[in-house]
């Protein structure tokens, strides 16, 4: 077990053990240290599993119940996302990096939007390929966006930092990509928040061992900044979606302690508090998640 890591942001090491967790995927449970650096404060998982490792740990049902055939579901699905992107532009090229099935690409008008995406997982892309046309998803990360002339107004990372080997390299490569004044729009799980905290290791949004770095808003800010961007706007997701973390990590923490029966019946009992306990909670430190909007310096 590695007891210590550079750092991806700042280059210092990493050693002070934040948390341990054993994770089980078919067979044997492993186990991964979060190990947070002795200077700009990220913490990271490790062992960092590649690709082929990691895909032993994902379930099937990962992209959840979706219905991108039906416009309608899909403005809605992505509503917090397209709301978020248009309080600061209206219009202009955008990238969104793993853009999945290209759901929010989807939502977009297109009138106003010309719209890019990047996906690794081929069934993902493929379906994204169908959808919004093969010279408009791109394969690999983003040195394949690279082609001359093409920049772009506002690039997005919609919960997908925390899954990248190099997030500091991808914001930098970003940077190049963005036009000066661009933006770049982040979402990720908040290692801040009060779940994150008071719940370790049945953190909804930990997600072991996906999560390869686990962000607050400080870390990233300091990371983006050394990559170029200035952050323009913090905010906190405390809304449904802490709401949704909020259950499922209750339910994790009580389903451990006292088996899955047990468990369940506990979770139901303190059901009707949930919804108060987490928007009262989401108050201290914040929601699970964050989301921001950096722009890019000029050079
Ligand atoms: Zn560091």
């Amino acid at each position: 077990m590695p007891h210590e890591e550079t750092c991806v942001s700042c280059g210092a090491l990493a050693r002070e053990r934040v948390l341990e967790a054993a994770v089980t995927a078919g067979r044997e449970p492993r186990v991964f240290n979060l190990l947070r650096c002795s200077k700009c404060g990220l913490v990271m998982t490790l062992p960092r599993l590649a690709r082929p490792a990691l895909e032993a740990y994902y379930q099937p049902e990962y992209w959840g119940r979706v219905d991108a055939d039906d416009p309608a579901w899909v403005r809605r699905d992505q509503a917090s996302r397209t709301s978020f992107l248009e309080r600061f532009r209206q219009s202009g090229r955008i990238l969104d990096v793993g853009c999945g099935l290209g759901l929010f690409l989807l939502a977009l008008d297109p009138e106003r939007w010309d719209r890019y995406g990047l996906e690794v997982m081929p069934a993902a892309y493929r379906e994204a390929q169908r959808r919004l046309g093969t010279d408009r998803i791109i394969t690999g990360d983003l040195s394949a966006a690279t082609q001359p002339g093409l920049q772009f107004d506002v690039i997005t990372f919609w919960d997908v930092l925390e899954h990248l080997p190099d997030p500091a390299a991808a914001l930098r490569q970003a940077s190049r990509l963005l036009r000066p004044g661009g933006l770049l729009l982040v979402r990720a799980p908040n290692f801040a928040s009060y779940l994150a905290r008071r719940f370790g290791a049945d953190w909804y949004e930990l997600s072991l061992p996906y999560h390869l770095f686990h962000f607050t808003p400080a870390t990233l800010t300091r990371m983006l900044e050394a990559s170029g961007f200035k952050v323009r706007m913090l905010g906190n997701s405390t809304g449904t979606q802490n709401y949704h973390a909020f259950k499922h990590t209750l339910l994790n923490r009580l389903t451990r302690l006292h088996g899955e029966r047990g468990g369940r019946l506990r979770y139901y009992l303190a059901k009707p508090t949930l919804r108060a306990w987490a928007a009262i909670s989401a108050r201290g430190g914040g929601g699970s998640s964050f989301e921001l909007c950096a722009e890019r310096l000029a050079v």
